[in-house]
């Protein structure tokens, strides 16, 4: 949490820079490696590049439309309909954004009243607690409850009630792991019907899940997709997290309403990109297999070190980031650990804690991104051992 500042407004106090970006300074003024923000470090696909550079000499220059091109509005919906079977129509059902972080700031500030309230799953990422306070609306966590993160339904019926507009729900979670099954959206998809509420899901990790496991949109639950808004990005897919293409789907009432808040905001962005994001959808399913393999490999090997380093760690079952305990080293607090970390070792992780609004539930805690190459990883983790349990 930020100080105050006499300058921004009341529904933003508390709020500071991204922790993302102050440990993306303080790699770059250490050198050392930084596992906190999660970018690759390798570009994606060639033909998506080359695309990218054919559509700025081909003079795609000028905006887009406002809700994007039409060549990719009908790719994200034969996208939709190749992996999950669902119908989507380009032409009133999709719109394109400034990455996922416009499509859900966006969807905040066109459905969410001020006072309303949005609930959220806790530990989440830190661009929802602002979106939602951009919007004026409050947000109602419920906690994802370690060992194994399931959440009591409970829990989540209770934070429920006459004020609540919409749920905001990541799966894949960023910073879990967390893949939520079917039963736990057919729970979650039960209550939004039973209390009427709309949901916005975030779902930019759906190509990062381990070890088998399906992706399973809500939209595709019975009842469910006239009531869900679906977001995704060409960041995580593809590799390309500074191209800020994303997207967003749903009926087309919906769209209308979220459009009429992103016109806002960018109006329209990213022009030769969206070009190239019609060649990266397509692409076969051979790219989104090695993308798995590859990253799950990057996970075993990352996370086996880190156990070896000392810590204690639950490897992720989708996006590219491990959380770590940091007890069993001998430590407390992880924000004084990742500040001290790039001086102590070299390398630069985030602390949990920001992603809690109970901080004390992730104090202990610390988030590792470990899409790099594995040279990298294997360097990452030689440096952490050297911590030794020390303080
Ligand atoms: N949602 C989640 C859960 C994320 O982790 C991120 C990126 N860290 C985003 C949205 C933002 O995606 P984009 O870069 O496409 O705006």
């Amino acid at each position: 949490m930020g100080e105050r500042n006499p300058y921004l407004v009341e529904r933003l106090q508390g709020f500071g820079t991204a922790i993302f970006a102050e440990m993306s300074e303080l790699a770059a003024s250490t050198g050392a490696i930084n596992l906190g923000q999660g970018f690759p470090d390798a570009d994606g696909p060639d033909e998506v590049l080359e695309a990218a550079v054919t559509a700025i000499r081909a003079g795609h220059n000028q905006y887009p439309p406002g809700p994007g091109i039409l060549p990719l509005r009908q790719a994200v919906a034969d996208h939709q309909r190749r992996f999950y079977g669902l119908e989507v129509d380009p032409d009133t059902e999709v719109l394109v954004t400034a990455g996922a972080s416009e499509a859900i700031a966006a969807a905040m500030l066109a459905l969410v009243e001020p006072g309303d309230e949005v609930v959220v799953f806790e530990p989440y990422f830190d661009h929802y607690a602002t979106s939602i306070a951009l919007a004026g609306g409050r947000r109602r966590v419920v906690r994802l409850q370690e060992p194994d993160l399931h959440f009591d339904e409970a829990e989540l019926e209770a934070v429920i009630g006459p004020d609540t507009r919409l749920i905001l729900l990541n799966s894949p979670h960023n910073p879990t792991g967390k893949v939520f099954d079917a039963d736990e959206l057919g729970r979650i998809a039960a209550l939004a019907i039973a209390h009427d509420l709309l949901v916005v899901t975030d779902e930019v990790y759906e190509h990062l899940i381990f070890d088998g496991l399906p992706h399973l949109p809500l939209a595709t639950l019975p009842g469910m997709a006239e009531r869900t808004l679906t977001i995704s990005s060409a960041g995580k897919s593809f590799g390309f997290t500074g191209w800020k293409i994303g997207w967003a789907h749903g009926p087309a009432n919906l769209l209308a309403a979220v459009l009429v808040a992103k016109q806002s905001l960018t109006y329209a962005s990213g022009g030769p990109f969206q070009h190239a994001m019609v060649t990266a959808l397509g692409i076969d399913d051979a790219y989104f297999d090695e993308l798995v393999d590859d990253l799950q490999a990057k996970r075993d090997l990352f996370c086996a070190g880190l156990k070896t380093a000392g810590f204690e760690v639950r490897p992720p079952s989708g996006t590219y980031f491990a959380t770590a305990d940091i007890r069993p080293l001998g430590y407390e607090d992880g924000v004084d650990f990742c500040l001290a970390l790039p001086e102590r070792c070299g390398v630069v992780a985030v602390p949990s804690a920001a992603f809690y609004d109970d901080e004390a539930a992730g104090r202990h805690l610390v988030r590792f991104a470990f899409c790099k190459q594995p040279e990298v990883l294997t360097e990452a983790v030689e440096r952490l051992a050297t911590l030794g349990g020390a303080q």
